[in-house]
């Protein structure tokens, strides 16, 4: 895909559209001259160098990539006209495009009936969750685990409602009996789980939670805000194809080995969130809430002034906490669905990349003499940290800090993210460690773009050679 080329059929597709109205003079107090915007553009685009590379396979940090061209071409061109998803008068087409693109993402989750809209990020997503929650259990708080999202503390505390962080097992997975501790004190009307915790892309056991929150009149919601495109490696969902080896993308390719029943079960949770701006090749602006049950609706109700109805069809704005919100985020979402749809074959060969690279790294880190794996990845995030002797936790902190440090300087740098371990998650999973703190920062790769499947060797080796005793 060109991107200079559909840029260009963009500014045109609209030029024409705009032209069948009649021509009109622009307001000279809007005019730029060239001269002057050339020398604001040449300081712009200098400032954004300002960052670090995060389309290059060699940048293997936090969660972040540059959006696919389909969904950059689709986010510009609308924007172009700059619809507004907030009622269907401030843009038809966006809407439509809005409804459609929940609509496969429902599917490929495995929803039969749902209500749904995108949002601005996942944060908003699950304040709406938590919302519907609380207006359906009144007086009674959240049980998510102790890994979850620091979102869902905040947005009890904004919602007014408890949480109650709930310890994970040793694989950063909630804890079954834990939670049922919790669920015993009858304080807890929604658990919130995980599939793809931050930090270590930990999967909580949806399926074991589910007949549980059933048993105590409990409901259960998703935050598959990071890892909810990888239930297309899983086999769940309508778009599911198990002849061609579903996770696999093409039967010639290496297994990317997830377990389908957590993924399979989130079919029956009430709500889940999801950001297409994470693993959906989207630019940020863009998450997801779906809920199984269309008539939670009723909790958003209001009467807007402002927006004039000229149909009598659902406005998006009837079913969402925000307002105003870009018909763009939805254009580009729908484009990028046309080409890559969230089915094992389309998207699905994008995630299976980078958990294969996951596979690849964790087992040359497993066979290294420099290198330790913090835990075996559930999904794409490898941790590791260097291997020291002796091994303290004080002296794998201060490791890891300078290897983050002395990665990203000189001549070949690599790009890395650390992530702070405590101390009984770290002695959890490695007891031969001299645990002298509270916690070590370890090291952190999210490998979620698809070309670092063959970056591996490369990242491999100057890791290697940056933990290696000088
Ligand atoms: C990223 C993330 C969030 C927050 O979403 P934003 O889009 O960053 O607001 C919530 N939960 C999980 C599991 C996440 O990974």
């Amino acid at each position: 895909m060109d991107l200079q080329h559909w840029l260009g059929r963009a500014t045109h597709a609209i030029q024409d559209w705009s032209a069948t109205f009649g021509p009109y003079e622009p307001h000279p107090s809007l005019q730029v001259e060239e001269g002057r915007f050339a020398a604001a553009f040449e300081e712009f685009t200098g400032r954004l160098k300002d960052n670090y590379p995060f389309f290059h396979p060699h940048y293997a940090g936090q969660m972040l990539k540059p959006p696919h061209p389909a969904a950059v071409v689709g986010y510009l061109t609308a924007m172009l006209i700059n619809p507004n998803n907030h009622a269907l008068d401030g843009g038809p087409a966006t809407a439509a495009m809005e409804r459609e693109a929940v609509a496969q993402l429902a599917a490929m989750f495995g929803y039969d009936t749902h209500l749904g809209h995108l949002t601005t990020s996942g944060t908003i997503a699950n304040l709406e969750a938590l919302f519907v929650a609380r207006e359906l259990h009144p007086g009674r708080g959240i049980a998510h685990s102790a890994d979850a999202h620091y979102t869902h503390g905040r947005m009890c505390h904004v919602l007014d409602m408890t949480s109650h962080p709930v310890r994970t097992d040793s694989q950063g997975r909630m804890d079954l009996e834990a939670l049922e501790d919790v669920l015993r004190t009858d304080q807890v009307g929604t658990v919130v789980l995980t599939t793809g915790t931050t930090g270590l892309g930990a999967v909580d056991p949806v399926h074991e939670v589910v007949p549980l929150a059933e048993r105590y009149g409990v409901r259960v919601h998703v935050d598959a805000a990071y890892g909810g495109f990888f239930t297309l490696l899983a086999g769940a969902g309508a778009g599911a194809d198990t002849d061609t080896g579903a996770g696999t993308g093409t039967g010639t390719e290496a297994p990317v080995d997830l377990p389908p029943e957590p993924w399979r079960a989130i079919a029956q949770a009430d709500s889940i969130v999801v950001d297409p701006h994470k693993h959906g090749l989207q630019p940020y602006g863009c998450g997801a809430v779906l809920f199984r049950d269309p008539e939670v609706g009723r909790f958003y109700l209001h009467d807007s002034p402002y927006t004039y109805f000229t149909s009598t069809d659902l406005h998006l704005g009837e079913i969402s906490l925000e307002c105003s919100r870009a018909g763009a985020s939805a254009a580009a979402l729908w484009l990028t669905f046309r080409l890559l749809p969230p089915t094992p074959d389309g998207l699905g060969r994008v995630l299976a990349a980078g958990r294969r690279a996951a596979l690849k790294w964790a087992a040359l880190i497993e066979a290294s003499e420099f290198l330790e794996l913090y835990q075996h990845p559930q999904l794409d995030i490898v941790t590791y940290f260097p291997a020291l002797d002796p091994a303290t936790l004080t002296a794998v902190d201060a490791a890891s800090a300078r290897i983050l440090a002395d990665g990203m300087s000189g001549p070949d740098p690599v790009f890395l993210s650390t992530l702070r371990a405590g101390r009984e998650e770290f002695t959890a999973r490695h007891p031969k460690i001299t645990a002298d703190t509270d916690g070590a920062r370890i090291l952190r790769s999210v490998l979620m773009k698809p070309e670092s499947e063959h970056h591996i060797e490369h990242l491999h080796h100057r890791l290697e050679s940056l933990a290696r005793p000088a």
